[in-house]
């Protein structure tokens, strides 16, 4: 229980530390480098002196030393915040108010607004980091030593503050402790069945769960090569399946890969393991990747406040992988489904989905009533996901709560109209709605896009869905949209679809 998140990863190194780490697109990293600049980062970090607690904010491009700088946090002790470097003026404004970081590192194209901002709001530190490989930063770390002790932490020491996504309202901080991320790494690397040898794509942003934790800790704790990309690119991606074993994705970009000809069987003939998550991964895609490739995806489960919740099976004998649902509970984290009295739901039915373990965050920064108001009298987090076991208690997602639609007083999940929907001829993607009508409460209303090329008939939508479908959950009207809003994390934002159709029925 005295373990800092950096020791147990770097107890995951290979012995042979001159052997390469990471590969980023032809410069290539050895473990006795990532050790070596992690140290000189921590060292530097270490020279300022800051108070325990201290937050280092960082607001720089994807790069290897963008991971490493995370590392030295937690070599050093102090905790890590990263923000999507796409945030403007008053995005970040917001996030610096809250947060208060002693040091805050962003891109050089920035440092004039980001300094000005970070030093108003009482920032000491600010450096520049470039994707490459240039900075202030770098150039004060190079003159520290290169060995570097890290600081004992206690597993529920504070490791990183996460914000979440803002897919339902403003971002909350997610307080994550060194145990939570450990937890989860170990119970990952096991359940995933990481390998000698195994070797990932890493193409995901690194200011968000999926490629900072997920990904990164998989392949640090395994001691595994990571190709390294700074931005996705489905061709790039492709290029390297025949050296790479693991990848990690959204869905989103596996529809982007199955949008390239050349991602075929022969290419992924290497390939163990295909992951996705951090939005539902469509029924089609699982088909057609597995139609085209051979591979089943493994849809998984999580979210800032928890890291990984749920999983399918990698091995065969945990079980088989079922497209649309996210898998079974990971081992050593309890989930239940209840309904609004508590009580457990039965197979089948729907209810809130609520979690325990030692993987779930220990509150919301600076948001203590928030944080009593979403865990339960006896201790489970509300995650606010709406959800159904089946009989072998792999979990489907149906929503979110807030999302879920009461009209006339029956309950619709948008997720089952959006099905339908996205089968229909002619839809590429759905968003349902619930929209304020006078007589229903509510009203279900749907806002589609067209295939490229392609046109919706809204009227032959709603037609066809009252063949198959219960009258009250049939939309009351179809909007056909160039395209959804989506946020940093390409969720789509139903609040403002919503926000957009107040007086629709009015
Ligand atoms: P906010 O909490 O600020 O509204 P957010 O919930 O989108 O934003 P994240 O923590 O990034 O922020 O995302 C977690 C959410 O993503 C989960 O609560 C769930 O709704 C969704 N999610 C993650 N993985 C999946 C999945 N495999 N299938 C369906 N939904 C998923
Ligand atoms: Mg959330």
């Amino acid at each position: 229980n005295t373990m800092n998140l950096f020791t147990a990863l770097r107890q995951g190194f290979p012995a042979d530390l001159e052997r390469t780490a990471i590969d980023a697109e032809g410069a290539l990293y050895t473990w006795r480098d990532l050790d070596r600049a992690s140290a000189m980062l921590a060292n530097l970090l270490a020279s300022l002196d800051l108070p325990a607690g201290s937050r280092v904010a960082a607001h720089t491009d994807k790069s290897v030393e963008a991971l490493l700088l995370y590392l030295a946090v937690l070599r050093a002790g102090l905790v890590y915040l990263p923000l999507n470097p796409a945030y403007q003026q008053a995005e970040l404004d917001h996030f610096l108010r809250d947060a208060e970081p002693a040091v805050v590192v962003c891109a050089g194209r920035n440092f004039g607004w980001v300094s000005k901002l970070a030093f108003q709001l009482g920032t000491a530190y600010v450096f520049t980091l470039n994707d490459d490989r240039s900075g202030t930063l770098l150039d004060r770390a190079a003159q520290m030593p290169d060995a570097h002790t890290p600081v004992a932490r206690k597993a529920d020491d504070l490791a990183a503050i996460l914000y979440t996504s803002g897919t339902t309202g403003r971002s909350k901080g997610a307080m994550l402790s060194h145990g939570n991320l450990l937890s989860n790494a170990q119970t990952l690397k096991t359940y995933w069945d990481w390998k000698p040898g195994d070797v990932l794509i890493h193409a995901l942003p690194i200011f968000h769960v999926h490629g900072l934790f997920v990904a990164s800790h998989g392949a640090l704790l395994n001691g595994s090569t990571m190709l390294w990309l700074n931005r996705f690119d489905p061709r790039a991606v492709i290029e390297r399946l025949p050296r790479a074993t693991v990848f990690m994705g959204v869905p989103t970009l596996y529809v982007r890969l199955l949008a390239e000809a050349t991602l075929t069987r022969e290419a992924c003939r290497q390939m163990r393991l295909f992951i996705s998550g951090s939005a539902p991964l469509l029924i089609e895609t699982f088909k057609d990747f597995e139609a085209r490739t051979g591979h089943a995806i493994l849809e998984r489960y999580g979210m800032s406040e928890t890291v990984m919740l749920t999983s399918n099976p990698c091995r065969a004998a945990d079980g088989t992988r079922v497209g649309g649902t996210v898998g079974p509970a990971l081992p050593g984290v309890r989930v239940r489904v209840v309904r609004a009295d508590g009580s457990a739901c039965g197979v089948d039915e729907i209810g809130d989905v609520q979690v325990s373990g030692p993987n779930v965050f220990s509150g919301y920064w600076r948001l203590p009533e928030k944080t009593a108001e979403e865990f339960t009298a006896d201790g489970w987090f509300k995650t606010g996901d709406v959800g159904r076991f089946d009989a072998k208690r792999y979990l489907t997602i149906v929503g979110r709560s807030k999302d879920v639609i009461i009209t006339g007083g029956f309950n619709v999940y948008p997720a089952e109209i959006e099905s339908y929907l996205n089968e229909m001829p002619g839809v590429a993607e759905s968003a349902v709605i619930g929209v304020p009508h006078p007589d229903f409460g509510e009203a279900v209303v749907a806002v589609v896009t067209a295939r490229p090329g392609q046109a919706v008939d809204a009227a032959g939508l709603i037609a066809a869905l009252k063949a198959r479908i219960a009258g009250f959950k049939v939309p009351k009207q179809v909007d056909v949209v160039p395209e959804l809003p989506r946020n940093a994390m390409g969720k789509v934002q139903k609040n403002l679809l919503r926000a957009a159709r107040q007086a629709l029925f009015k």
